[in-house]
């Protein structure tokens, strides 16, 4: 077995252990590979392995990728996106994990062809480092979005604070949920808002436990091939 299978299985187990902790083993939940990090070759080899949702954090990144590999699976820009690169991914991608302005909103108007499925990103844990809006402007945000055609809100994003505090990741987690929680009650045609992602290579675990409903998995997953030796090839 590759390193990539390998790790997939793991995961996979971790996934679900974490979801019947939670009493989650009904609930759907996603695992996007995360291939900021790694050629195209093994982000191939991750889709063979059989990952169907797909991250880039980079515009570069996401054309280099979409254009080589040419495969049936879902792309999810996961990174912080600049209005004027908007047109350059956002009729390639099937999710946007990182809507957290208006004119990032108006620009998608302008440009996409269909509607888009975006995560509204809250920096619950308020690091200055972090994009996103704080969880009392997400909801204020998301009404002010009702007459946009081509923004559907499936739901939230965050990213958990760099700690090794179990108690501080898993409270954003929490929080993230109950602001979503908060937003689906109000039944907005355009936000149905029921996902969450959130948890990545460190945290996923927690994530789960906490509802998440789409990890976003990097490192654990495949690797990171800026300071690694390509394991496989050893
Ligand atoms: C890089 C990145 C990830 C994956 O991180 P790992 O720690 O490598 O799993 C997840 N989400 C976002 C937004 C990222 O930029």
């Amino acid at each position: 077995m590759t390193k990539i299978l390998t790790n997939l299985s793991k995961i996979k187990e971790q996934i679900q252990a974490a979801q019947k902790r939670a009493n989650r083993e009904q609930d759907n939940v996603e695992l996007i590979a995360v291939t900021k990090e790694v050629s195209v070759e093994r982000t191939q080899e991750a889709i063979e392995a059989g990952l169907v949702h797909v991250g880039e954090n980079r515009p570069e990144g996401l054309k280099l990728k979409i254009e080589a590999i040419q495969a049936d699976v879902h792309w999810h820009y996961i990174g912080s996106l600049q209005t004027r690169k908007v047109k350059q991914v956002i009729n390639d991608i099937d999710y946007l994990h990182s809507l957290d302005r208006l004119s990032l909103a108006e620009e998608i108007e302008k440009r996409a062809n269909k509607p888009v499925k975006c995560f509204v990103q809250v920096n619950v844990s308020g690091e200055e480092s972090k994009h996103g809006l704080t969880a009392e402007e997400a909801l204020s945000f998301i009404e002010s979005l009702q007459n946009f055609t081509k923004i559907q809100v499936v739901g939230l994003m965050t990213m958990a604070p760099n700690t090794e505090n179990e108690t501080m990741i898993r409270s954003v987690f929490k929080q993230l949920k109950q602001c979503q929680q908060q937003i689906a009650e109000r039944g907005f045609a355009h936000a149905p808002c029921t996902e969450l992602s959130m948890g990545m290579s460190n945290d996923f675990e927690i994530a789960v436990e906490e509802g998440a409903t789409f990890v976003r998995v990097g490192t654990a997953l495949v690797g990171n091939e800026r300071g690694e030796q390509d394991e496989h090839e050893k």
